[in-house]
């Protein structure tokens, strides 16, 4: 039997996987509608997933 589950992928965690929002700066333009921006995640640019970390090393000794 297929198994349908696909393979994690690694979430940004700083957005968690939320990586553009439109926020309003408070203007309204000529039709009344507000004026938005948009803006990104600066650690994943976007793109909501993020490169696996390297791991840390530990020297003892
Ligand atoms: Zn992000």
């Amino acid at each position: 039997m297929p198994q349908h589950s696909h393979a994690p992928t690694r979430i940004c965690p700083d957005c968690s996987g939320f990586a553009t929002a439109v926020i309003t700066t408070g203007v309204r333009n000529r039709d009344g509608s507000r004026h938005t921006i948009p803006v990104t995640c600066r650690t994943c640019l976007g793109a909501g997933t993020a490169a696996r970390p390297v791991p840390a090393t530990v020297t003892a000794g």
